[in-house]
């Protein structure tokens, strides 16, 4: 069997080192794939994408199996590593352009991504920190105040609630006068990933059989028309798969040279003692993104941790050595101590970062790649919302469902534009990434 890349990421994720014990052990449904196992779904990849597509399908089809796996345990992937905001309003490129209608369908999607995820959240119990704190977008220098001043012009072209704030106001809520100004909008939810990954997979319904730490080595089509996924102990023979992979999409045969692999870092300190927070002089249960895309996103959690990200690598085998991140860790200490100096004795626990997959034409794809053969990825870096209606969605266009929210979801979709073969490929990224960071050097 030829070999692909499989994920392998480290294991300093902050948000996964500190979850309880009980969200933590493996469940008790993972066992080994025997010789052949038959299934009518399959879904590969439990992150944002697969868990909201496995639920749903195990919702639509009760008296079907719905088998899900993971190369890693569930919440150890990328959906289990991010800065843990669940937008509603778009970063970027999707807010751009004249199209109004078109920029509501991506709010609205986002949106309902929300209230589903909050449903599961509150039926189960799910202890996640998820909590309606909104968003702030702080700008340090002029650049940034700039691209916050036109990210208000298309808010109120919107009729979207916001809030600018000076860098006093602002002061109060974060505990630094670091920022120039900020800009406030109330529909952002902030949760710990990690915890609402093991959270979701601990309440799946009855008819979901999920085998994590089982990678799939190589997808094909058997003569009847099943597709077959390999493990290495086995088989897994399935009417219908849907991918939740991916960047690693490619490995498995689809979607091949239109994704870029790029990898960013956050750091996470202990919780601040009495006296630390006291000098601090801010709040709890924040987070703050940067202005500009190249900067630092902050977060202060519910149990005073301190959470620095930033810094982008392309990385074409998809994972980063304990070197990089020792490099990272201090570059996440500068950006720490330029804010707080009062917290300089105060160090990180953790440094870890994770793949995300991003398009050259910042263009998501979502639907079918060949009969029964379905998948949705590149959700360019922020696939808490998207990623999980574009998982639920996809589990009904599969079971032959249609609803405007689909059709609107299809009509935001596309193809990621192809990428140029490597060596040019890594030169020419590399070179982005260094201008980007370099124009962005007063917001990181
Ligand atoms: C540090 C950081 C901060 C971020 N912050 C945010 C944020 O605040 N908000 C936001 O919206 N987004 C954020 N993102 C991006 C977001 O996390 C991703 O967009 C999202 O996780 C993508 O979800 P997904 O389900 O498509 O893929 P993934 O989360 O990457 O899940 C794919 C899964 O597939 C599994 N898999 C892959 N190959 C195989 C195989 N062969 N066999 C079996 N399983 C396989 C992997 O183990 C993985 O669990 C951040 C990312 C990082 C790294």
């Amino acid at each position: 069997m030829k070999k692909i890349k499989l994920p392998a990421d480290d294991s300093s994720c902050g948000w996964f080192e500190i979850l309880p014990p009980e969200y933590r052990q493996h469940l008790s449904a993972t066992t080994p794939v025997s010789k052949k196992e038959e299934t009518d779904w399959l879904v590969i990849g439990g992150g944002f994408v697969g868990t909201a597509a496995t639920r749903r399908l195990a919702e639509l089809n009760p008296e079907q199996r719905v088998v899900l796996v993971d190369a890693q345990q569930i919440g150890h992937g990328t959906s289990g590593r991010n800065s843990g905001f669940v937008i509603d309003l778009p970063h970027k490129g999707d807010l751009e352009g004249p199209d109004i209608q078109r920029k509501k369908k991506f709010i609205q999607l986002n949106r309902a991504a929300i209230s589903y995820m909050e449903e599961k959240v509150n039926q189960y119990g799910i202890d996640c920190q998820w909590s309606h704190a909104g968003k702030l977008q702080g700008a340090v220098s002029e650049r940034g105040v700039k691209f916050l001043e036109h990210f208000q012009h298309l808010l109120k072209e919107l009729d979207e609630p916001h809030q600018m704030m000076d860098g006093q106001s602002l002061k109060h809520k974060v505990g630094t006068n670091y920022y120039e100004q900020a800009l406030f909008t109330p529909g952002c939810i902030l949760m710990q990933p990690a915890a609402l990954m093991r959270g979701l997979l601990m309440h799946m319904p009855e008819n979901v059989t999920c085998w994590e730490e089982t990678p799939v080595l190589k997808l094909e089509r058997s003569a009847g028309g099943k597709w077959i996924a390999k493990t290495s102990d086995g088989e897994i023979h399935a009417k219908n798969v849907i991918l939740g992979t991916n960047i690693f999409t490619e490995q498995l045969g689809f979607l091949k040279s239109r994704m870029l692999p790029i990898m960013t870092f956050a750091s996470m300190t202990r919780p601040l003692s009495d006296t630390e927070f006291q000098a601090y002089g801010g709040t709890t249960d924040w987070g703050l993104t940067p202005a500009d895309h190249a900067g630092t996103t902050l977060r202060m959690t519910q149990d005073r941790r301190l959470i620095v990200r930033n810094q982008y690598r392309f990385v074409p085998n998809y994972g980063s050595s304990a070197e990089d991140r020792n490099k990272i860790h201090d570059l996440h200490r500068q950006a720490m101590v330029a804010r707080y100096p009062m917290l300089k004795n105060v160090s990180f626990e953790n440094t870890w970062g994770g793949v995300c997959a991003l398009s050259r034409n910042y263009t998501s794809f979502f639907g079918e790649l060949e009969p029964g053969m379905f998948a949705s990825c590149c959700h360019n870096g922020v696939g808490a919302a998207r990623g999980t209606i574009s998982g639920k969605l996809l589990a009904e266009l599969a079971s032959g469902g249609d609803s405007e929210l689909q059709r609107h979801m299809q009509e935001v979709s596309g193809i990621p534009a192809r990428v140029p073969p490597q060596p040019f490929l890594g030169v020419g990224v590399r070179a982005r990434l260094k201008l980007a960071e370099w124009q962005s050097r007063s917001e990181v």
